[in-house]
């Protein structure tokens, strides 16, 4: 199962919660980076982009589970960078399964074979292993020849030693429906993750490569093409139906962007995981200071063409405890794959973007140090 039965109990426990007393914004999941230091440099990377001395930066233990109690939020997401070079990684992770907080350690596997020993198997705890294609494909999308087989014989490990594992695909304008219909049944009949998590990517303004992003237009005719395809193959999505239903055009969803809060080095990030342009010292000036109708699609243009799982999933998660009905409609029959698509958001009201990344980082390198007192990781 994607998702154990388990977490969906304590999400839905959570949600219905939050409701009843009436919190008009909460978090789902809690996007915890606790390093920008990465051992790729893929070319549609927004997060790498940083100096030697903030590469080298840490989050400790103690600003991890901090974030984790501060956000509350019961499912807390490790990106990065790449977190298996953090030191001190496993005392995250079991601080965090303590919480009995469902966590999902993002990697590029790497270094998961060799230091799978260091974890314990927990319904708690999902290594979500980047993968954006088969062999070649995901070699090419990562820059590093080898990459593919080194995460496949990771993740068949990982199985064998009886840890959940999702694979974490972001796909591109040069992913067919083909490669994308062909990779997911490797996922699922080959490899037999619990779960596959699937995204377009976002055009992150830093990343090396600006030519394969894709437009809403294109993400949602390619899910459209992937999904009918799909039908009846019993892929494993992560995602609720209602937000693979919004990939698909069917919903005309606004962002949820203080659903996946965000924490790294700098502080919590503003507004969301994919926009960086400001730092607040804790959660909760997060969400008291964020002027949250400012962003989205239609309100801001760096948001134009997001349709992105970490500001939509809480959304459709929203959306399905609100219409119960509608989504079991579409988890049943899976999302329509023709006929009209849901209308667009217009864009003429838009704020132009604004470029505020150099001194919102400048600042934040500021006030975190610049330099670095906190390496030795392993790897
Ligand atoms: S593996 Fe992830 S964090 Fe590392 S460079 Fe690639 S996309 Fe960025
Ligand atoms: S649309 Fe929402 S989630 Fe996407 S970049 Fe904008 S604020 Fe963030």
């Amino acid at each position: 199962m994607a998702v154990p039965l388990m977490q969906q109990a304590r999400v839905g426990a959570y949600l219905l919660k939050q409701r009843l007393k009436g919190v008009e914004r909460y978090p789902l999941v809690l996007m915890l980076e606790p390093l920008f230091r990465c051992n790729l440099a893929c070319p549609g990377c927004g997060k790498i982009d940083y100096s030697e001395a903030i590469l080298n930066k840490r989050l400790s233990v103690h600003d991890c589970l901090e974030a984790v109690d501060q956000c509350g939020a019961p499912v807390v997401s490790i990106p990065g960078g790449e977190p298996l070079i953090h030191k001190e990684i496993v005392e995250i992770v079991e601080g965090i399964v303590a919480r009995k907080k469902f966590v999902y350690l993002c990697t590029n596997a790497l270094l998961l074979e060799k230091n799978l020993h260091k974890f314990k198997p927990s319904v708690y705890l999902t290594f979500s292993v980047h993968l954006d294609g088969l062999g070649e494909a995901h070699d090419k999308a990562v820059a590093q020849k080898g990459t593919f087989d080194r995460a496949v014989s990771a993740i068949r490990a990982a199985k064998k030693a009886g840890f959940r594992v999702n694979v974490n695909c972001t796909v591109f304008n040069n992913m067919s429906s083909d490669e994308a219909i062909e990779f997911f049944d490797f996922c699922t009949n080959d490899l037999q993750v619990e779960g596959i998590t699937v995204s377009p990517g976002y055009a992150y303004e830093r990343a090396e490569d600006q030519g394969h992003f894709l437009t809403r237009e294109t993400t949602k005719n390619l899910f459209r093409d992937i999904l009918r395809a799909g039908k009846g193959r019993k892929w494993r999505f992560s995602q609720s139906s209602l937000f693979l239903d919004f990939l698909a055009g069917n919903q005309e969803y606004k962002c949820t962007p203080w659903g996946n809060p965000t924490r790294n080095v700098f502080g919590w990030q503003k507004p969301c995981y994919l926009l960086s342009e400001g730092y607040a010292k804790s959660f909760k000036e997060l969400m008291e200071t964020v002027e949250w109708n400012k962003y989205g699609t239609g309100a801001y243009e760096k948001c134009a063409d997001c349709m992105v799982h970490c500001g939509y999933e809480p959304t459709a998660v929203s959306d399905t405890f609100a219409h119960p009905l509608k989504a079991l409609g579409v988890w049943l029959r899976g999302p329509r794959t023709d006929g009209p698509m849901a209308p667009e958001i217009a864009l003429d009201k838009q704020r132009p973007a604004q470029y505020v990344f150099e001194d919102v980082v400048k600042r934040a390198s500021e006030t975190v140090g610049g330099t670095n007192d906190n390496r030795s990781d392993a790897a």
